[in-house]
């Protein structure tokens, strides 16, 4: 079969999910694409996937598969709570600012209270002040309080951080949600196992991204106590989430999960940011957003540099405040890709000769 070629482009850095499928997870499609299997789920593939994630979280969780994770997101938050109830996140949370307002959708309208926190980590201290502010009939009841691991601003919560949140949440009564569209880079910036920083510290539900960690298409939403997730099934279905052919959206799992491939690309996605971050210091006077901690650099930039960096090809983010950009390293990001952009940035920052 030959195919009339597209031109191959080149790898940028404006999001994770430029990338394309890791060999991990092209391996285990080929697999699962040999001979019939049953569909909804009722295959050897998703059961696997489903054990896989419950020996890596270290406990009998329920496990479910999305397509994306808006949907997982909002799915699992709606399961959490009545539509008179609220959700407590940081103002720059995907659940506020990118999901179209699916989880106050597929909620009946579950309002979002946005707080505040520095370099995108919630304050706990701010967690109580929202909840605390009203509590009389007129207002939504909080519920669950969303926390992003690793955050929209490319930081992690530490353990630490992450049970001082906890214990706000503890306090007045609030569910944890974990938004872990990009869990696997914080796990190999913390370097810690994954139940350190979810159940041990109280999350009840996370959702962990498959996508941008080198699958093709998915989202796992893990609940930990299992009672949170019943009818959760009928939900993915209502909303258009139950794959008909779910072995090809649990293989990609299988494939990274088994092989260690999760960690792996996580791990060397951030080493490529932390080779641009170190590359970018060297440019005296570069403005750094917030501290890059895993595959990401958000860095401020004068308009006119924003706009010379794009006729040099490179394809970037611009969404957080004026002049800032987002510079995303993928699992198959190369050291080259690094220094070629870094190189741009160099020349184009540098003083013209006199
Ligand atoms: C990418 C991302 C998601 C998921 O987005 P989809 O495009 O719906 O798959 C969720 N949360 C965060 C923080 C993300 O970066």
């Amino acid at each position: 079969m030959s195919l009339s070629p597209l031109p191959l482009p080149r790898r940028q850095f404006a999001s994770d999910n430029y990338s394309g499928i890791c060999p991990e997870a092209w391996e285990a499609l080929c697999q699962a694409n040999q001979g019939h299997a049953p569909g909804y789920g009722d295959d050897a593939w998703t059961a696997r996937a489903a054990d896989l994630l419950r020996e890596l979280f270290e406990i009998d969780c329920e496990v479910f598969f999305t397509f994306n994770g808006t949907a997982a997101n909002s799915l699992a938050l709606a399961t959490l709570c009545q539509s008179y109830h609220s959700i407590v996140c940081h103002e720059m949370a995907h659940v506020e600012t990118d999901e179209c307002g699916a989880p106050e959708f597929f909620s009946n309208g579950t309002k979002v209270l946005t707080v505040g926190g520095a370099e995108g980590r919630i304050d706990p201290a701010q967690v109580s002040r929202a909840v605390l502010k009203r509590s009389d009939i007129h207002f939504p009841k909080p519920r669950v309080l969303s926390v992003t691991q690793a955050t929209e601003l490319g930081t992690v919560y530490a353990v630490e951080e992450l049970r001082n949140l906890s214990e706000a949440a503890r306090r007045h009564d609030l569910k944890i949600h974990m938004d872990g569209a990009r869990f696997a880079n914080a796990i190999a910036t913390l370097g810690v196992s994954p139940k350190e920083v979810t159940w041990r510290v109280g999350v009840d539900v996370l959702c962990f991204g498959g996508t941008k960690n080198g699958m093709p298409v998915g989202e796992a939403v893990v609940f930990f106590r299992r009672d949170l997730a019943a009818e959760f099934a009928w939900r993915c279905k209502q909303a258009g989430q139950l794959a008909s052919k779910m072995r090809f959206l649990a293989a990609p799992w299988v494939g990274l999960l088994q092989t260690g491939a999760w960690l792996r690309h996580a791990s060397h996605a951030n080493q490529m940011a932390a080779r641009l971050t170190a590359r970018l210091r060297q440019i005296p006077g570069i403005q750094f957003l917030s501290t890059p901690q895993v595959n990401s650099v958000f860095l401020e930039l004068p308009p006119a540099i924003i706009e010379a960096l794009r006729q040099h090809g490179w394809k970037f983010y611009t969404f957080i405040g004026q002049g800032g950009i987002r510079l995303m390293c993928s699992w198959d990001t190369t050291a080259d890709d690094v220094d070629a952009l870094a190189d741009d940035l160099t020349r184009l920052l540098s003083p013209a000769p006199a």
